[in-house]
């Protein structure tokens, strides 16, 4: 019986792009609590999120009329 000798590191892949990151390239994003590296960063004013919708979403507060598209 073959054993599955390769077992990647969990918890260090971006959800965004699902890229295998290095601790410090991660960040976890404050609104969807998503994983996202370096590349997919969003900046909002001094904070970082995953995508540009959960930046907008905690910046403009509690709209709650806000759908994404696509
Ligand atoms: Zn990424
Ligand atoms: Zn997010």
């Amino acid at each position: 019986m073959e054993r599955d000798d390769e077992e990647g590191p969990e918890g260090l892949v971006c959800e965004k792009c699902g890229r295998l990151c290095e601790p410090a390239e991660l960040d976890t994003c404050t609104v969807c609590r998503k994983r996202f590296c370096l590349y997919c960063v969003y900046r909002a004013g001094s904070r970082t999120y995953c995508s540009r919708s959960c930046g907008d979403a905690f910046f403009f507060g509690d709209e709650d009329d806000v759908e994404g598209e696509g």
